[in-house]
């Protein structure tokens, strides 16, 4: 039987996302595999101990590169380029691999031969060992690189064939932040959606965002939210948005500073202090959750 694969999302970052993933994976322990695929911001890595034991490069898109020794430097490129990706540095005609976007039209109109277009190394993506006997599969973009919902497409292949040769149970992913093509990209096939949201004005804009997006997948979810009494108002606001959608909320959590001290001490609230209020509330959320998957 393949992995039941959870994808835990937020229309923005510092909602607890992360945290609330990693309390998952702790949870679940051996029965996962976790897929980090916040990839612009990884950092689930931190909470969760990797090991990075395995690293494979990960390549995307073209990049022109210029032979120096048959350029004669004529300009006919850098003309051409709208990019504004060539410039001249000592004499010598030069891309900016930042900002080349692979669009050949350089190579074709110099007249020597001079430029190639070669393959691009924008990442790393690995696979390590994590805390309670499981493994993540994570990644990291190169500075100013894009692509990055190509990566994470590759972080979601690469976790479903552990998940496969490891006979896992489940997959808890960490989503990318946002409504953008590395969202849409963290959220194919998944079984059941996690929205996580805070109980403020931007996190129901936000959260109503992420569900229209949601929809047009037509993709189960659940919710949680966050800091719920930080205003009752809004809370309630996104409680009745989320009878609407016929979303169940498996969880309210309240503000507590036991969320930033596991945080600063890179664990997972349920491993920093498992008996309290607020742990004791992410696992019910859990339970609740492999409850919706069929699973208890
Ligand atoms: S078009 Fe070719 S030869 Fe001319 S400057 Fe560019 S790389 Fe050099
Ligand atoms: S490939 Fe396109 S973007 Fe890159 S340097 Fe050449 S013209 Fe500019």
């Amino acid at each position: 039987m393949s992995a039941k694969e959870i994808v835990v999302i937020s229309g923005k970052g510092g909602t607890g996302k992360t945290s609330l993933s990693a309390s998952f994976a702790y949870l679940e322990g051996k029965n996962t595999i976790v897929a980090d695929c916040d990839v612009d911001a990884a950092n689930m890595h931190l909470l969760l101990g990797a090991d990075f034991e395995k690293q494979e490069d990960f390549y995307s898109g073209e990049v022109a590169f210029i032979n120096e020794d048959c350029c004669i430097n004529c300009g006919k490129c850098k003309e051409v380029c709208r990019f504004d990706a060539i410039n001249v540095i000592d004499n010598q005609h030069r891309v900016d691999n930042i900002s080349c976007e692979g669009c050949w039209y350089c190579s074709r109109v110099c007249p020597t031969g001079a430029i190639e277009m070669k393959t691009q190394k924008v990442g790393d993506l690995y696979v390590s060992n994590i805390k309670k006997e499981s493994k993540m599969v994570h990644a990291k973009l190169g500075f100013g690189a894009e692509n990055s919902g190509k990566l994470v497409a590759k972080v979601k292949t690469k976790a479903k064939e552990e998940a496969a040769k490891l006979n896992k149970r489940y997959i808890v992913t960490d989503g990318s932040p946002g409504v953008g093509c590395p969202v849409i990209s963290s959220l194919s096939g998944a079984n059941l959606v996690v929205l996580v949201t805070e109980a403020t004005v931007s996190g129901l804009h936000d959260l109503k965002r992420v569900q229209k997006l949601l929809k047009t997948f037509s993709l189960k979810a659940v919710c949680i939210i966050n800091k719920y009494d930080l205003n009752q108002k809004i809370t309630d606001e996104i409680e009745n948005y989320l009878k609407g959608e016929d979303i169940v909320v498996v969880a309210k959590l309240p503000y507590d500073e036991t969320f930033t001290k596991a945080l600063s001490e890179a664990k997972p609230i349920v491993e920093y202090d498992s008996d309290c209020d607020l742990a004791k509330s992410v696992k019910d959320s859990w339970k609740k959750i492999k409850n919706i998957l069929g699973d208890v």
